[in-house]
């Protein structure tokens, strides 16, 4: 335990030393890191390292010991600095939305390699969360013309500030039904990362995620829900010769593939992440003739 009177007036040295003691203490795997982090949030000293000489304020302290309380009772690292980068991005994150994850970065990078040459592609980023995918696309394809929905009014709030001052739209709508207001062929490429985890995996989460919404995770007994839902109702919006790209766990890419044939897709392929795991499913929609399943 950190306490407000043990930091007050303490350098910052000896502060960073009794939150990373703290953090080692609950379990935290990067301790030391994650001290840094905080005591960087705590006083500000990304603005003006010159405050890393002076000692702390009650102020600081108290923030401070809260922040470490907060990560000591396992709450990601990400909620308690207001913020996660993603793709070169920065993007606000907090309680009620999924922090974005390294491994997504390749969802991402399928996409805009998919819209290679396309000068204005219609873009849609479906359970959008920070909006992370759909922002970043917009970053590297700028002249995309890109909208991410998003259900949950938590995470909905956090898409709306990231994409603020971008021309990303934001539309909050559950995507099970959202299909049916869009015209068919109207979209270029439709990217999403659903929730896909087991109600195994979910009995199972790592504490940090366990504080994550459940709603962006959970994607039903056996995982595949939502591909079920997307690979049924997202083939109409799509224009012949555009591009589903589906984030997927690790082990799933296989059953999404199947689930993809199933249903019509075509050309599908995987990518993989940088730990060598498969990330990303893309595929194209039926001929538009094509009626299955
Ligand atoms: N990759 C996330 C995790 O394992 C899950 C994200 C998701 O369900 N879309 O925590």
């Amino acid at each position: 335990m950190v306490t407000p009177a043990a930091l007050t007036g303490a350098g910052a040295a000896a502060a960073l030393r009794a939150v990373r003691d703290a953090l080692r203490a609950a379990g935290c795997p990067d301790a030391a890191y994650d001290a840094f982090c905080l005591v960087q949030a705590a006083l500000g000293t990304e603005g003006d390292p010159r405050l890393w000489e002076a000692p702390l304020t009650p102020r600081q302290a108290a923030d401070l010991a809260a922040r470490t309380a907060r990560r000591a009772a396992r709450e990601p690292l990400q909620y308690l600095l207001g913020r996660c980068g993603f793709m070169g991005l920065t993007l606000k994150v907090g309680p009620g939305v999924l922090c974005p994850r390294p491994d997504t970065e390749t969802v991402a990078e399928t996409a805009i390699d998919l819209l290679r040459g396309a000068a204005s592609p219609t873009v849609l980023d479906l359970c959008a969360g920070t909006g992370c995918l759909g922002l970043a696309v917009q970053r590297f394809v700028p002249g995309a013309a890109v909208t991410c929905v998003e259900k949950e009014p938590a995470a909905f709030a956090y898409l709306c500030q990231n994409a603020a001052g971008t021309p990303v739209r934001c539309v909050q709508a559950d995507v099970r039904t959202w299909h049916e207001t869009l015209p068919a062929g109207g979209a270029d490429l439709i990217l999403c990362n659903p929730p896909y985890l087991t109600a195994a995996e979910m009995a199972a989460l790592m504490p940090e995620t366990a504080h994550e919404p459940a709603a962006a995770l959970a994607g039903g007994a056996d995982g595949l829900n939502f591909y079920r839902a997307l690979l049924r109702d997202y083939r109409r919006p799509l224009r012949p010769g555009g591009w589903l790209v589906l984030e997927v766990g690790a082990e799933q890419a296989p059953a999404v593939l199947a689930l993809a044939a199933q249903n019509g897709w075509r050309n599908a392929f995987v990518r993989r992440d940088l730990a060598g795991h498969d990330r990303a499913v893309a595929a194209q929609p039926p001929a538009a003739a094509a009626k299955t399943v």
